[in-house]
C-alpha cells in the first residue's frame, strides 16, 4: 500500500518521500475514501498534497474549495506543470473555456482530476445540476475544503459563502470531505466540524507545542532603554558576539508603518542591518527588502503583519513582537515563523499596557463602526475583543507560556522544560508583574 503511494508520489509529484509522518498518515486515510478528515498543519507543511495525491489516484473528480482565485490559480498552474488535469471554474473564466470544462464533466469518462472552485461558485445555482450529475454517476471522489477556518465566524478570514458548504454536502451525499487549515483554535475547530457536517472525522493535527521555540514576555514600559534592550536580544539570538557566520536572521513585528521605520532606524544606528517592510512602501522597495532578507544580506526585517504570508525561511532565529499582536492565534502563527529548521529560536513579546489600551480602543472603534453601518449587534462582534483578551492574558499570566498556547488551541499541556521565561525562572516573571502593577498605580 504505502510503497505504491510512494511511487505515485514520485511519479506524479516528483517527491522522494512524504514531508512528514502526518502527511503520509493523512494520505493513507484519505485514499481509503471512507471517512471525513480534518487536517490542521502549519503553513508550508504540505496540506495540498493530502488531497492532490488521492485525487490523482482516484477514479473520479475531486472538488476543491479554496477562498481566493489567486490561490486557486497558483495551484492549478502548478498541477498543470506536473501534467495533472486540473482546472478552475470561477467568475473570471471566459465563457468558452467554461463550456469546455462542463462538456468534459458531462462526458462518460471525464479527464479532469481536480476541479477548483471558490465558495461563491458553490452557491451559484447554475453549477448545481453539474454537481448532482457527477455525484449520481459516482464520479465525485472527494470534497476538499482548503482554508477551512474561513467557515468560522470566530476566525479571522470569515467568508459567509463558506457557510453554504454545509448545503453542498447535503447535495453530494456519500462524498467524503477533507477539511484543511493552518490555524484553528478549539472554537474554530468545532465550527468547522459543525458547519461542514463532518461525520466523526479523523483528525490530524500537528501538535501545537514546539520545543525548540523559547517564549518570553518583556514589559516594555519598565525598560529604561527599549531599543538597546531589543538590540541586546537580537545580538544574543543571532549569536553575533560569537563571530559565527551564517547565524540566521530574524523578524520584528510592529503594528504601524511608523513603528517599523523607527525600529529599523534605531537598529541600524546600533549596528544591526535592518530594513522596514510595510504596505506604505513602494512595491519594489518592499520586494527588495524581502529578497535581501531571504538572501541574508539584511539580518532583521522590521515589518507589519503583512509580512510573512507564504514566507518559508528555515533559519529564522527569532521573532520579536514590538507591539502586541491582535490575537493569540495570529501571534502563534507569526512567532511560529521562527525555528522552522528545528533549531533553538527565540520568540519574544515586548508587552506594554499602554499599547494594550490603544489596541483595545482601536478594536472597539472598529466594532462600533461596523455596527453602525449594519445597524445591529452581532454576537461575533465580540470575537475581536475576545481574541485580544487571550493575547493579553498570555502576556499577563503567571504561568507557562507554552501551556497557555496549547490550551488555547485545545491541545494537551506540553512538557515545556524551561522553554519559556516562566518555567525557566518564575520569580523573574512575578517580579516584572509586580513592577508593572506598581507603575500603573503611580
Ligand atoms: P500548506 O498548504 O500546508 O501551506 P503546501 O501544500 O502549499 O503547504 O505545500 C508547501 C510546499 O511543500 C509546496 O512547495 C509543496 O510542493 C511542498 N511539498 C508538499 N509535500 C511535499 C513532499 N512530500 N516532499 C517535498 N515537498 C513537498
Ligand atoms: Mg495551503
Ligand atoms: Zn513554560
Amino acid at each position: 500500500m504505502s510503497t505504491s503511494l510512494k511511487q505515485a508520489l514520485k511519479s506524479h509529484f516528483g517527491f522522494d518521500g512524504f514531508r512528514s509522518k502526518l502527511q503520509e498518515d493523512v494520505v493513507n486515510v484519505v485514499v481509503r475514501g471512507q471517512r471525513d478528515v480534518f487536517v490542521c498543519m502549519p503553513t508550508g507543511a504540505g496540506k495540498s498534497l493530502c488531497y492532490q495525491l488521492p485525487a490523482v489516484l482516484a477514479e473520479g473528480i475531486t472538488l476543491v474549495i479554496s477562498p481566493l482565485i489567486a490561490l486557486i490559480q497558483d495551484q492549478v498552474d502548478h498541477l498543470k506543470e506536473l501534467n495533472i488535469a486540473a482546472c478552475s471554474i470561477n467568475s473570471k473564466l471566459p465563457v468558452g473555456e467554461r463550456r469546455l470544462i462542463l462538456a468534459d464533466l458531462r462526458s462518460k469518462r471525464p479527464k479532469l482530476k481536480l476541479l477548483y472552485i471558490t465558495p461563491e461558485m458553490v452557491a451559484s445555482p447554475s453549477f448545481h445540476p453539474c454537481l448532482t450529475d457527477l455525484c449520481s454517476r459516482g464520479l465525485l471522489s472527494y470534497l476538499a475544503v482548503d482554508e477551512a477556518h474561513c467557515v468560522s465566524q470566530w476566525g479571522h478570514d470569515f467568508r459567509p459563502d463558506y457557510l453554504k458548504l454545509g448545503e453542498l454536502r447535503a447535495r453530494i451525499p456519500g462524498v467524503p470531505c477533507l477539511a484543511l487549515t493552518a490555524t484553528a483554535p478549539k472554537n474554530v475547530q468545532e465550527d468547522i466540524v459543525q458547519s461542514l457536517k463532518l461525520q466523526c472525522p479523523m483528525s490530524f493535527v500537528t501538535p501545537v507545542f514546539r520545543s525548540n521555540l523559547h517564549y518570553d514576555v518583556i514589559f516594555r514600559d519598565l525598560l529604561p532603554n527599549p531599543y538597546a534592550h531589543l538590540h541586546a536580544f537580537i545580538k544574543k539570538a543571532l549569536a553575533m558576539d560569537s563571530g559565527a557566520a551564517g547565524q540566521g536572521c530574524g523578524i520584528v513585528y510592529c503594528r504601524t508603518r511608523d513603528g517599523c521605520e523607527t525600529v529599523a532606524y534605531q537598529l541600524n544606528k546600533l549596528g544591526v542591518v535592518a530594513k522596514a517592510y510595510h504596505a506604505g512602501m513602494k512595491a519594489v522597495d518592499r520586494t527588495e527588502a524581502q529578497n535581501e532578507w531571504m538572501q541574508g544580506k539584511v539580518l532583521v526585517i522590521v515589518a507589519t503583519i503583512s509580512f510573512g504570508m507564504g514566507v518559508d525561511k528555515a533559519n529564522v532565529r527569532f521573532v520579536a513582537h514590538w507591539n502586541l499582536a491582535k490575537s493569540l492565534a495570529g501571534f502563534y502563527q507569526e512567532s511560529g515563523r521562527a525555528g522552522r529548521d528545528g533549531l533553538p529560536s527565540l520568540c519574544r513579546t515586548y508587552y506594554s499596557r499602554k499599547d494594550k489600551d490603544q489596541l483595545n480602543f482601536l478594536i472597539r472603534q472598529e466594532v462600533t463602526r461596523r455596527q453602525e453601518k449594519r445597524g445591529s449587534f452581532k454576537e461575533t462582534d465580540k470575537a475581536a475583543l475576545t481574541d485580544l483578551e487571550a493575547m493579553v492574558l498570555f502576556c499577563e499570566h503567571e504561568g507557562c507560556r507554552h501551556a497557555n498556547i496549547s490550551k488555547f488551541f485545545g491541545d494537551k499541556t506540553p512538557k515545556c522544560a524551561g522553554a519559556c521565561d516562566f518555567c525557566l525562572n518564575p520569580k523573574v516573571v512575578r517580579a516584572q508583574l509586580e513592577q508593572a502593577a506598581a507603575l500603573s498605580t503611580k
